[in-house]
């Protein structure tokens, strides 16, 4: 059966926890040089790089587990189950992939094609041709548009997808961004970095962070009430008070807008507007696990619908090999969804797919799971994706507050937005922005010597690039 191919065309369009054991509840010495809120991709990266300078620092984390929306469980069914992001984009430039080989976590890539479903069949090779040059025109379209004004990604959709636009609509805006086209902006969509390459690790992209917050000093259960930086910095917690010189806050933007801290200065009403127009969309895992090769798939193979409207979602089946199916829901039909409950969102993956394999699907369903990741009180969604006129806003957030707090996370990264890989670098550049406040490095570490902070070197240009279409950005 016809598959779509990433790199010709889709790069035209995107433990029980695995927590290491850290220390629960018990307070540190009540001063340190830094203060980092959140034990996620970017609180673990901006962690070691605050360590590597030995400085003295703390990270406080709500949870009882670090990784934050990056987080494996292995309970539910008993093999590793990513919650959260599952794609390592762009593999050779991330440099997770690196670091997770190094702790000897198995990452390999990811399958470079996709296949498309139209009803009970794969679709043809010529409706895989129109599905493919359809969306190179609505990528065109969109970076085109970019170019003028910062609009919605919808309205600068051709008028003559034909009847692909449904499935169109949701692999660029959901699937890809979490929200639907209208609520997405152009320019950010057009900024996002090539991530036509993925990769996946065996044990879980959780499991990959979770090993790089090894030997980090972090207290768990620990959440963030109020931050005052008014004189050096106190920052307020359930089990006491730790004052500091700098803190690096990287919870996500809803719980920035959600008032759960309590920040004094009170942030200017800017600084939250802007955090309120990088909002997360919706963007879950119902997660099957099927009867042995029920319904053909190969390993990892990525599936969507050429569908007749919004309620549609996209495969991720046989992950690792396992036989574990991800059935992915997203934007405003899948926050709709998760608002209706975990029983709610296990029937309609299983109805979907079998309006797509057959009824006796249901039949192979063994073990589900849904996640709920805009009920999560702390993350509030899934990843950010700038309002229409509102790209501009990512840079406007990473200067600090008062000239005391920083802020880093997915959502203050240009073109990584929305990954794990954007949340990283952008904790490595906080933590480096706050050790150049401070002064530089103290000592050298005594754990683990941590590489020098380089520019990243570019990607070579995509032949899709140089004919100047979208970003790829079909891994989530
Ligand atoms: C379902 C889903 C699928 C995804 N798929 C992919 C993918 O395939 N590939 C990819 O690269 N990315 C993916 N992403 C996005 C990726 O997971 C995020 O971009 C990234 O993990 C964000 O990291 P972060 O450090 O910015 O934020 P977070 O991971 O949210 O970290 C913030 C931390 O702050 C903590 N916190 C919150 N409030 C407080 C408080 N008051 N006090 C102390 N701590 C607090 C939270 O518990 C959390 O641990 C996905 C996300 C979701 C939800």
């Amino acid at each position: 059966m016809p598959r779509l191919h990433r790199r010709a065309f889709l790069s035209a369009a995107a433990a029980i926890c695995a927590a290491p054991a850290l220390a629960a509840t018990t307070m540190p010495s009540t001063q340190v040089d830094v203060v980092i809120v959140g034990a996620g991709a970017a609180g673990i990266a901006a962690a070691r790089r605050i360590a590597a300078a030995g400085r003295r620092y703390v990270v406080l984390e709500a949870a009882d587990h670090v990784g934050g929306r990056c987080v494996t469980d292995t309970r539910i069914f008993g093999l590793p189950y990513d919650l959260g992001a599952h794609w390592i984009h762009t593999p050779n430039l991330n440099p997770l992939t690196k670091l997770g080989t190094r702790r000897g976590l198995e990452i390999y890539p990811a399958p470079a094609s996709q296949k498309v479903r139209v009803g009970r069949r794969y679709a043809r090779e010529g409706e895989m041709e129109d599905f493919l040059a359809a969306q190179v025109r609505a990528n065109r379209a969109i970076i085109d548009a970019a170019r003028r004004a910062d609009v919605a990604c919808e309205q600068t959709l051709p008028k003559d997808l034909g009847d692909w636009r449904p499935a169109l609509e949701f692999v660029l805006g959901p699937y890809t961004c979490g929200k639907d086209l209208e609520q997405v902006s152009a320019l950010d969509f057009a900024r996002a970095q090539e991530r036509e390459a993925a990769a996946f690790c065996r044990q879980g992209f959780g499991a990959l962070v979770a090993a790089l917050a090894d030997g980090i000093n972090v207290k768990l259960s620990t959440p963030v009430l109020a931050i005052d930086s008014r004189r050096n910095v106190s920052v307020e917690t359930a089990n006491g008070v730790i004052t500091a010189r700098a803190v690096i806050v990287t919870v996500s933007t809803n719980v920035v807008t959600s008032g759960a801290i309590k920040f004094t200065p009170d942030l200017v009403a800017g600084h939250l507007e802007m955090f309120g127009k990088l909002s997360l969309g919706s963007f879950d895992h119902v997660a099957l696990e099927l009867a042995d090769d029920a319904l053909g798939f190969e390993s990892d193979d990525l599936v969507f619908e050429k569908s007749a409207d919004r309620h549609t979602a996209a495969i991720l089946a046989n992950v690792a090999g396992t036989s574990l199916c991800l059935v992915e829901v997203a934007g405003s039909f899948g926050r709709e969804l998760s608002a209706q409950g975990e029983a709610a969102m296990v029937d309609f993956a299983a109805d979907w797919l079998a309006g797509l394999y057959g009824a006796d699907v249901k039949k192979a369903v063994k073990r589900s799971h849904a996640t709920r990741w805009n009920h999560d009180p702390l993350t509030l969604g899934a990843f950010s994706a700038a309002a229409p006129g509102w790209q501009k806003a990512r840079r406007m957030l990473m200067p600090p507050a008062n000239d005391a707090v920083w802020f880093a996370g997915e959502a203050l990264h240009e073109s990584l937005w929305g990954t794990v890989g954007g949340a990283w670098d952008s904790g490595e550049r906080a933590g480096d922005a706050v050790l150049r406040r401070l002064g530089g490095a103290k000592e050298a570490p005594g754990a683990e010597a941590l590489p020098p902070v380089r520019p990243k070197p570019r990607a070579p240009r995509s032949r899709q690039q140089e004919i100047g279409a979208a970003p790829g950005l079909f891994a989530r």
